[in-house]
């Protein structure tokens, strides 16, 4: 039988090597042009399961309250999430509205909610045959989600306020900013390898049981 899945080509001068994966600490390399291949992560599965259960738990004060409390003219208003999206899409920037909603709240959730499917699975030894399906996407989904773009909005719209008006930052801004770093934290820490190796495992043990 020619098992081809066995081999993989480098990414960077496309030697066939055989897949094997380095013990966690050690790094592989590729022996022609020194690619760094893969390189496990310490406890990738532990560390990306309570990852992902905090930032789900942090996804809704920073979506639900305040960011900014802003006052002018005696007027007292606050923001929320959401409201950033409203007023793009009644200032006539609906494209930019949508984007911001998908890059900043919705793909964010769903990113959260699969890392925290995947690794509970993993971490209790549950096979599922979506388990493939839930990596492929969150694969994808990794590019879309930018949190630190609305951040970075955030920061310009309340540089250009504070000459006008006084601020006042909310504790759903600090959830926000707490809810970048978990989600670097799981991105950086999250080793696809080990995870595929795992989801590969469960398959096997699974149908052998069967
Ligand atoms: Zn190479």
């Amino acid at each position: 039988m020619n098992n081809s899945s066995d081999y993989h080509a480098c990414p960077e001068c496309d030697l066939l090597l055989k897949a094997t994966l380095p013990d966690v600490g050690e790094k592989a390399h590729c022996p022609r042009c020194g690619l760094l291949l893969a390189r496990p992560h310490k406890q990738s599965v532990e560390r990306t399961f309570a990852l992902s259960i905090a930032g789900i738990i942090l996804f809704f004060p920073a979506n639900l309250l305040p960011m900014v409390g802003i006052t002018m003219m005696g007027n007292a208003n606050t923001g929320i999430l959401f409201s950033g999206v409203l007023a793009l899409f009644n200032e006539g920037l609906q494209a930019v509205a949508v984007v911001v909603f998908l890059a900043s709240i919705l793909f964010p959730l769903v990113h959260i909610s699969l890392s925290l499917l995947i690794s509970g699975h993993l971490y209790f030894n549950l096979a599922n045959r979506y388990l493939a399906h839930w990596m492929r996407w969150m694969h994808h989904l990794d590019e879309w989600v930018m949190l630190e773009v609305y951040m970075l909005s955030i920061i310009v719209a309340c540089v250009k306020l504070m000459s006008i008006a006084q601020l006042k930052l909310g504790w759903g801004l600090y959830a926000f900013v707490a809810l970048i770093v978990i989600n670097t934290l799981l991105t950086s820490g999250l080793d696809e390898a080990l995870f595929w190796q795992r989801i590969e495992q469960l398959r096997t043990r699974k149908s052998n049981a069967n």
